[in-house]
């Protein structure tokens, strides 16, 4: 693979700007592309109403949640603490939503405080209906389709135990009749692929389950649209996509008289390509004649656990900490990209789809003290990543704002706060 020259919103100048205020490895998102990317996401197809949730879990910086606030998008939360969390940074509580995994054992201050809540199990039904009987809700539905890049972001179909398996629609409808409960809303996300055909047959059958639902009023398609990194993968056309789920949504209209409101909760689209990781060579090595050259960054997992859990492909720029205009030019070598832990899976530079597999990029002879660029970092980078592996401090965020400025949105890590829990 060879490299583009300079990273979009990072260009070597401010690359090594930011690197001498922040020192690396930093987050760096850029607020006009988290502009622009929810401008696109405001504009998908719909008829009678669209609600634009972000995923929280994608991204939770209280700074990023008040930027997409204040464009008025609303919230998706993955559990009851994403939940405070938004809720602490100031979003109000009708805006969030709860599709959790997980239901905790207390969570009637929240649902008393507005949020929404989708029921993502039988038992999660039955547990809201028994604390508020007659209450109004959402459920999730595996529609028994899935779409995803690989097995680990697919999640409909028989093989997913996300959501209430579309064939139990009678045990869903004895527990609502049981409790009094109104079915207002139906869920499905099924995943992060991009093949408009997948789209289109999840939406045929969520609004089947429209149909058997007379209460439903919103349908609520989730999020996992993808978008492309690095060349050669393809970003989810939304206008595409969306135009059969409007029309479908138009029939039913035309035929039921049911208006539905429709919701969208973009994780990724939102924010992968907004941020990026700035870090620095700091250390080159090669095992020898016939062997490798590897590049040793001053992060890995512990910012990016993407490419070890997923073989997830991230466009790598590397810049001269100094501008060597004087400098003959340097032989391009094939170098392989790894992490700061000591641990063989921290491989940034794998093969796609293939964590364990040695990949190479192609860089003119890099120095130990250049800048390096990750790119496509927004989205589950910060918020996934082996926070503390190796002892490492969590990473500070900063924002580019559109007036240019740098400002800081997370501190990095002090050691005391590393071990403040411990008890010795
Ligand atoms: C993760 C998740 C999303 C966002 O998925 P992306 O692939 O990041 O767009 C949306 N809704 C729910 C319920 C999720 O769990």
């Amino acid at each position: 693979m060879t490299t583009p020259d300079s990273h979009p919103f990072i260009p070597a100048e401010t690359a090594r700007n930011l690197a001498k205020k922040f020192g690396t490895p930093i987050y760096v998102y850029d607020e006009k592309t988290l502009r622009n990317n929810a401008a696109e996401c405001l504009a998908f197809p719909s008829a009678f109403g669209l609600t634009v949730r972000f995923a929280i879990k994608a991204c939770p910086t209280a700074a990023v949640l008040k930027l997409f606030d204040s464009l008025g998008l609303h919230f998706d939360a993955s559990s009851i603490h994403e939940v405070r969390r938004a809720m602490h940074a100031g979003i109000a509580p009708e805006k969030i939503s709860l599709s959790t995994q997980e239901l905790p054992r207390e969570f009637a201050d929240e649902i008393s405080a507005g949020i929404k809540f989708n029921a993502c199990s039988l038992d999660q039904i039955e547990r809201f209906g028994k604390e508020f009987p007659g209450a109004r809700l959402g459920v999730r539905f595996n529609p028994g389709i899935g779409s995803g890049a690989n097995g680990k972001t697919n999640v409909g179909g028989p093989d997913s135990s996300f959501g209430i398996w579309h064939e139990h629609a009678g045990a869903v409808r004895e527990l609502l009749r049981r409790y009094g409960l109104t079915l207002e809303r139906i869920h499905t996300h099924i995943g992060s692929g991009s093949d408009p055909a997948v789209w289109q047959r999840a939406a045929i059958s969520s609004l089947a389950m429209v149909r058997v639902f007379p209460d439903v009023d919103t349908l609520d398609f989730g999020g996992g649209y993808k978008v492309a990194r690095v060349a050669g993968e393809k970003t989810t056309d939304l206008q595409k996509c969306g135009a059969p789920i409007r029309d479908a949504i138009v029939a039913l209209a035309q035929e039921t008289g049911r208006k539905l409101k429709f919701e969208i909760e973009p994780g990724t689209y939102l924010v992968a390509n907004a941020g990026a990781i700035l870090t620095r060579v700091q250390d080159v090595v090669d095992t020898g004649v016939g062997g490798r050259n590897f590049i040793k960054l001053d992060t890995g997992m512990t910012e990016i656990l993407r490419p070890s859990l997923y073989g997830a492909q991230h466009p790598i720029f590397i810049e001269p900490s100094l501008i060597r205009s004087n400098t003959p030019p340097r032989k391009v070598v094939d170098y392989v990209i790894v992490g700061h832990c000591c641990e063989s899976g921290d491989l940034v530079s794998c093969a796609p789809g293939a964590p364990e597999t040695l990949a190479t990029r192609a860089f003119p002879q890099v120095e130990i003290g250049d800048l390096c660029v990750i790119g496509g970092a927004g989205a589950y980078c910060s918020a996934m990543s082996a926070k503390n592996y190796n002892s490492f401090p969590e990473a500070a965020e900063v924002m580019l704002t559109t007036d240019s400025a740098f400002r800081l949105i997370r501190r990095r890590q002090t050691l005391d706060q590393i071990i403040q829990n411990e008890i010795s």
